[in-house]
């Protein structure tokens, strides 16, 4: 079993007799690890440490800290099947998702070294005769980069990599039931020529390590992705020294299927939508709108499609899905689905916990029709394989239902009437909207949420701005003449 240790200024700090954290391998239910629950006095260390050195890391030139980034990027390529090992064996998803899920971590980085040259503030015409006003893109200071486990190598990337280009540091606190990557990729920040302090890891609950960075004055941006409720008491928290916080929290995504639809193509990336990292996906597809004269026929072929999914062991063979990351995610997936038989609905494939050789968090490919826009399962994030099913007449009636929701993130639609496509563009009142497409986005995109999914948002230069401050200077140049 591995015992790790907190990452403050380069170096790991003994254990002594620190509290630990066991963290759970989901398929076996074995202790895999030990984490060190860290004190408000070990964060603030961590903070310290950022803090001095963002004094120096944010004066260098953007394109040297570009060169420390490749660095880290070429470290983590080649430790890509360590990462994707140690990833699946703590939160459990297949471990070709995870190589994958490696594989983004490297690239993330190193798209983001690129951006050094692309950083560029402005000059604005005054009303003033001899007077220039230049508006500077400055570093922000130190990021609390706090992550969710679903994705927790991916998430290292989307915290670090555009914190340091813009001139940042960073401490990082990834989740209980998934720091076991942070630490490893903090092994390869301790070996690479980084200078000490510009990244920081620090483990233990959001009640405390979270709460304590969130509350640190020295802290710029708490930049946060997880649960919708954790993200509100993170914005109660940082309330009080005002501090900037850029959240990407939970979602609902609705589908909307058209008759005019490719039927074929749509069930394979409805599927996809749902069942990659075993449905816990912020961007997954939660609630599918279908019309009602292609509905028997997506039924069908869907419930073709989700039968053939197999589960297992993510390190014990090649399966489509893990087991779900903890046994309270598989209890709140198995509540939903008990909820929505309840108020009338009807499984017509899976809906139970699962375990394989009677271990493991795991839970059955769920496919549930007859739901009605009211029920809990098509209201609340459910985060699992499950997919609910409800019928409509008239796009209009679609994009109403659509856009009840309190989550806002992503969305799709499936049609082949360029109309409709317009048309949906224009009302679906969310972040994202995938068109005739699996739900999934890109590094040069901009990942946010609307209403209660978020507030700012992840990824290309849009993202990067979270990153950056903005300072304006108005500059008098004519002093000598008198003026
Ligand atoms: P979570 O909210 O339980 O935890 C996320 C992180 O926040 C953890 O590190 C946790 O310790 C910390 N935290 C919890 N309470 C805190 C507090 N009071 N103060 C400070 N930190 C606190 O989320 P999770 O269960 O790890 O992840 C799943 C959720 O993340 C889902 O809702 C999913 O939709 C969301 N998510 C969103 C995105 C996105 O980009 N919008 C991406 C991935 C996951």
């Amino acid at each position: 079993m591995k015992t790790y240790e907190l990452f403050i200024n380069g170096e790991f700090i003994p254990n002594g007799d620190r509290e630990m954290l066991d963290v759970i391998n989901p398929a076996t239910e074995e202790v895999i690890s030990q984490v060190p629950k860290a004190t408000e006095a070990d964060v603030q260390a961590a903070v310290d440490a950022a803090y001095e050195a963002q004094k120096s890391w944010g004066k260098l030139p953007a394109i040297q800290r570009a060169n420390y980034l490749m660095e880290l990027a070429g470290l983590v390529r080649e430790n890509r099947e360590l990462f994707a090992r140690t990833n699946t064996e703590e939160m459990g998803k297949p471990l070709a998702q995870s190589m994958d899920e490696a594989g983004w971590l490297g690239d993330y980085i190193q798209y983001f070294a690129a951006m050094a040259r692309h950083i560029k503030g402005e000059i604005i015409p005054s009303d003033r005769p001899n007077e220039n006003i230049l508006l500077y893109k400055m570093p922000i200071g130190v990021v609390a980069g706090i992550m969710p486990w679903n994705f927790p190598l991916f998430l290292i990337g989307r915290k670090v990599a555009p914190a340091l280009i813009a001139g940042d540091t960073v401490v990082l606190k990834p989740s209980s039931d998934s720091p076991n990557g942070c630490y490893e990729f903090a092994k390869l920040v301790a070996k690479s020529s980084l200078p000490k302090g510009v990244i920081n890891v620090v483990t233990g609950s959001g009640a405390v390590v979270g709460e304590a960075l969130a509350k640190n004055p020295k802290v710029a941006l708490v930049s946060m992705t997880g649960s919708t409720a954790a993200g509100k008491k993170i914005m109660k928290t940082a309330a009080d020294n005002v501090t900037k916080v850029s959240l990407e929290l939970g979602g609902k995504a609705p589908v909307i299927i058209m008759n005019d639809c490719k039927l074929d193509e749509t069930v394979e990336h409805v599927y996809n939508s749902r069942i990659i990292n075993t449905g816990q996906a912020c961007n997954c597809a939660e609630r599918i709108y279908v019309q009602e004269g292609i509905a028997d026929e997506f039924i069908k072929k869907t419930i073709e499609r989700f039968s053939k999914t197999t589960f297992g062991p993510g390190l014990g063979g090649t399966f489509d899905m893990g087991p779900m990351v903890n046994k309270q995610q598989q209890d709140h997936v198995d509540e939903l689905v008990k909820s929505a038989v309840e108020q009338g609905a009807q499984i017509r494939l899976g809906g139970h916990k699962a375990t394989v050789d009677g271990k493991g968090f795991f839970y059955e490919p769920t496919v549930i029709t007859g739901c009605t826009h009211d029920m809990k399962i098509m209201k609340e994030e459910i985060f699992g394989p499950v997919l609910p099913i409800t019928t409509f007449k008239t796009l209009d009636e679609a994009i109403e239902l659509a856009n009840d929701c309190v989550f806002g993130l992503t969305s799709s639609i499936y049609t082949t009437d360029y109309d409709t496509v317009m048309r949906a563009m224009n009302e679906i009142h969310f972040g994202e909207t995938y068109v005739n497409r699996e739900h999934f986005e890109a590094f040069q995109g901009f990942h946010q949420g609307v209403r209660q999914s978020g507030l700012g948002g992840d990824d290309g230069e849009h993202g990067l701005e979270e990153f950056l401050e903005t300072h304006i200077c108005y500059i008098d140049y004519d002093l000598k003449a008198g003026n």
